[in-house]
């Protein structure tokens, strides 16, 4: 039937007091009363919200983004001195949340779903505020950024500390955000950097080239457009954006791209834009309206309700699922950052969120367990995103491993999209990489052996890492590599405390096992390479795709697979040390394509790693799955020898291959 045969619908301008019969019993004073003797209750049970006609059901359903399926849900009044948080301790009043479920449940207080519910008018509301679709003032943002520079000691970039190199960027090139021109940044100036996710590689987002190399485009893409509006709000002139400041055709782009760590670190604010999937979405608050949660109104009293800000809320967003904002992400000083929902800050030292007005010391300081923060997104024992003083090297094998899950449009940005990353910790623990593969050249804790030859097992060691299977090769890039495959990578947790630990033990003839050969096919020892070791792009002394590794090989045979769950290969292998048989647990990355598993695994080599790690009396030994490709060899998969027996003995030899 044609709406326009309908009357006028009622329905379009709800009465206040529309209630449905559950919610119209609701004791809403009750419901709010401050009682410390029950920390926690439910003080309403919906077994079927009807959002349609009932203005709280309505106001519920919204706190959550959306109907529960089945619509079921109850509401739970948190006494403010147990709920979870400082923020709200000494305030004498309940904040109520929705539970999905019907049933109560600490944990929902800070899952995605869950809004705060409280009453603007009581004393809970000097700490909380409900959001508002626009920003119409950027004081406070100013302030939290006011507080860290003045208090904190955030201002000095941690990565960049006891740091012998430069930590300023040279030439510079940033957005006048005034003159809308793109130039050198003047020697005193400051200036704020973007993260936002560029979308598709369609080149046709409006406005993005202009006919003047130095003069933007009056028809930027929105989130641009917001960004300089928001450097300007908070007080500064210059922008940093990659798109518009990376001089791509230059010699200079790859130099840049290794000063990452600085450019990201030496900003005085970073905005990330969480929310869109392209550069078109704009800031939400800023040109892009937030979608809000009306209050309702129940007699005398009215309900508000404010976002929780957590992990979640980013984990959901695109540009956290996107390679180069890994590093984007990491790399700054302080943070603000643009979600659908609120806006967030952080600093090196504290969090604030737009819908908690707390005083800032009530906010989690790092160092101290930390509730609700974003950092959980990066998946961190402890809790911060920049190397701190404590931090070792080995940190990089965890941020590896978080790059791996994220995606990339360009293959070939693998390596330049972590440069940042592996700069930071080269300027601060003298971390070196090839190819992507990292190692440190130093070990004060060990004095029988010089640095270089810890350097070498450090290397050897970390080429055990293993990728989900089935894997895809990069072919630009060495299948011994972990920038070499598509797919999330692994070390092995023993391997990780290793790295820390430094207790390496290997077999006698490992201390040459890996030379280098260079683009220019020169092969130079391990030794010789540390020693003419430059991060310089301008080096002739750059490793070629190849490297060349001694170790015993033996050939993969076959084994039944004793439990059904182990997928991919079982092997012999012999122990290099002695007459004895033992099997590896070998894992293949590759499914073959025109032939059978078990033909192609009969071409396939294990190559035992020269290293082991010793759990009391037991071994573990690492092994590469190697193949043949005629004038050089194939990393196509990873394994550790387990059970070691008496068995026949099987050929083995010590070969040095060429792995590229
Ligand atoms: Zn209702
Ligand atoms: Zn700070």
């Amino acid at each position: 039937m044609a709406s326009s045969l309908l009357p006028q619908s009622p329905m379009v301008v709800e009465p206040p007091n529309n209630l449905c019969s559950q919610c119209a019993a609701f004791d809403l004073d009750d419901a709010l009363r401050f009682n410390p003797g029950v920390p926690v209750r439910t003080v309403l049970k919906i077994t079927r919200l009807k959002p349609e006609t009932c203005s709280l059901c309505r106001f519920l359903s919204g706190s959550m983004g959306q109907v529960p399926e089945g619509g079921v849900c109850s509401l739970n009044a948190v006494q403010s001195h147990v709920a979870v948080t400082p923020l709200l301790e000494k305030i004498e009043a309940p904040i109520l949340c929705v539970e999905r479920r019907g049933e109560y449940s600490l944990f929902d207080l800070f899952g995605i779903h869950s809004s705060i519910i409280f009453d603007p008018d009581g004393p809970i509301s000097q700490n909380l505020r409900a959001i508002t679709p626009l920003i119409d003032d950027y004081t406070e943002v100013r302030e939290w950024i006011a507080s860290c520079v003045q208090k904190h000691k955030c201002h000095i970039p941690r990565i960049l500390s006891g740091s012998k190199h430069d930590t300023k960027v040279s030439n510079l090139r940033v957005i006048d955000c005034r003159t809308r021109l793109v130039g050198k940044l003047p020697q005193s100036g400051s200036y704020v950097t973007l993260s936002y996710v560029w979308g598709k590689p369609d080149g046709q987002q409006p406005g993005v080239e202009s006919l003047e190399p130095d003069v933007l485009s009056s028809n930027l893409p929105r989130t641009i457009e917001d960004a300089i509006k928001v450097t300007l709000m908070l007080g500064y002139d210059y922008l940093w954006v990659d798109r518009y400041c990376l001089e791509k055709s230059s010699e200079d782009f790859h130099r840049q791209l290794k000063q990452m760590d600085k450019i990201y670190a030496g900003s005085v604010l970073t905005i990330i834009a969480a929310a869109g999937s392209d550069g078109n979405y704009g800031l939400p608050g800023v040109s892009r309206r937030r979608k809000v949660n009306q209050p309702v109104h129940i007699g005398h009293r009215t309900l508000d309700s404010t976002p929780i800000f957590c992990s979640d809320t980013l984990e959901s967003t695109t540009w956290s699922t996107r390679g180069w904002t890994y590093q984007e992400g990491l790399l700054p000083t302080r943070r603000l950052v643009f979600t659908d929902t609120q806006l967030y800050f952080e600093c090196q030292e504290r969090f604030r969120m737009e819908g908690w007005m707390a005083r800032e010391d009530l906010f989690w300081r790092r160092g101290e367990e930390s509730t609700g923060s974003w950092l959980d997104t990066f998946n961190e024992p402890d809790p911060g995103l920049l190397p701190t003083v404590q931090d070792h090297a080995m940190i990089v094998l965890d941020r590896i491993e978080a790059f791996s899950r994220r995606s990339l449009t360009y293959e070939s940005d693998v390596l330049n999209a972590m440069l940042g990353i592996f700069a930071s910790l080269e300027h601060s623990d003298r971390l070196k990489h090839i190819w992507g593969l990292p190692y440190c050249d130093s070990d004060p804790l060990r004095s029988d052996s010089t640095p270089l030859a810890i350097s070498n097992q450090k290397f050897v060691s970390n080429l055990s890492w293993d990728v989900d299977f089935p894997a895809r090769r990069r072919v630009d890039f060495p299948s011994w590599s972990w920038s070499g495959w598509a797919g999330t990578v692994r070390w092995a947790r023993g391997l990780k405390m290793l790295f820390m630990m430094r207790q390496h033990r290997t077999t006698s003839k490992s201390s040459c096992a890996v030379k280098l050969e260079l683009q220019s096919g020169k092969i130079i020892d391990w030794n010789t390479y540390q020693e003419v070791y430059s991060s310089s792009v301008n080096s002739t002394q750059i490793p070629s795709r190849y490297i060349h590794i001694s170790a015993y090989i033996t050939r993969i045979m076959p084994l039944p697979l004793p439990h059904s769950h182990v997928s991919r290969t079982y092997c012999l292998e012999s122990d290099p040390e002695s007459t004895r048989t033992g099997s590896a647990l070998t894992y293949v990355d590759v499914m073959p394509t025109g032939k059978d598993f078990s033909s192609f695994l009969l071409q396939s080599y294990v190559l035992r790693l020269p290293w082991y790690l010793e759990y009391g009396h037991e071994q573990e030994c690492h092994v590469l799955v190697v193949q043949c490709r005629g004038s050089h060899w194939e990393r196509i998969g990873t394994g550790m020898t387990s059970i070691v027996f008496e068995s026949a003995p099987v050929k083995k030899s010590w070969t040095e291959i060429r792995l590229g």
